[in-house]
């Protein structure tokens, strides 16, 4: 599965590349070499979704006694996360305005 580019809008983005983007760390278009991100919402509220619902499959695979629920439910939450990922919207950057994300990032956990 491949993103397009905000930039020049060929589908070249991996997504791999997409799921690790950030402000700081953004990915880089293979086809124009601009550089592009997910929101940090956006990734950080799949991750909170996906995580909710493994919990509450395990939750219901052991209150129902169900290895099978459990199991699809698992699936269910795999599905509809890569499903997320698919229909991310990535956003422009700078070079420049990546860099100082970075270098902001890093003082904020070096304190
Ligand atoms: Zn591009």
């Amino acid at each position: 599965m491949r993103h397009t580019c905000p930039h020049c809008r060929q589908p070249s983005l991996p997504g791999r590349s997409v799921r690790g983007s950030s402000r700081g760390a953004p990915c880089t278009c293979p086809h124009c070499a601009r550089l592009s991100h997910v929101l940090a919402s956006t990734s950080g509220g799949i991750v909170g979704l996906t995580v909710f619902g493994l919990v509450l499959a395990i939750v219901a695979g052991t209150v129902w006694s169900s290895v099978v629920l459990a199991a699809g439910l698992v699936l269910l939450v795999a599905c509809v996360n890569r499903l997320m990922w698919r229909r991310v919207e990535l956003w422009p950057i700078s070079r420049e305005a990546a860099r100082r994300s970075a270098r902001v990032s890093l003082l904020a956990f070096l304190r």
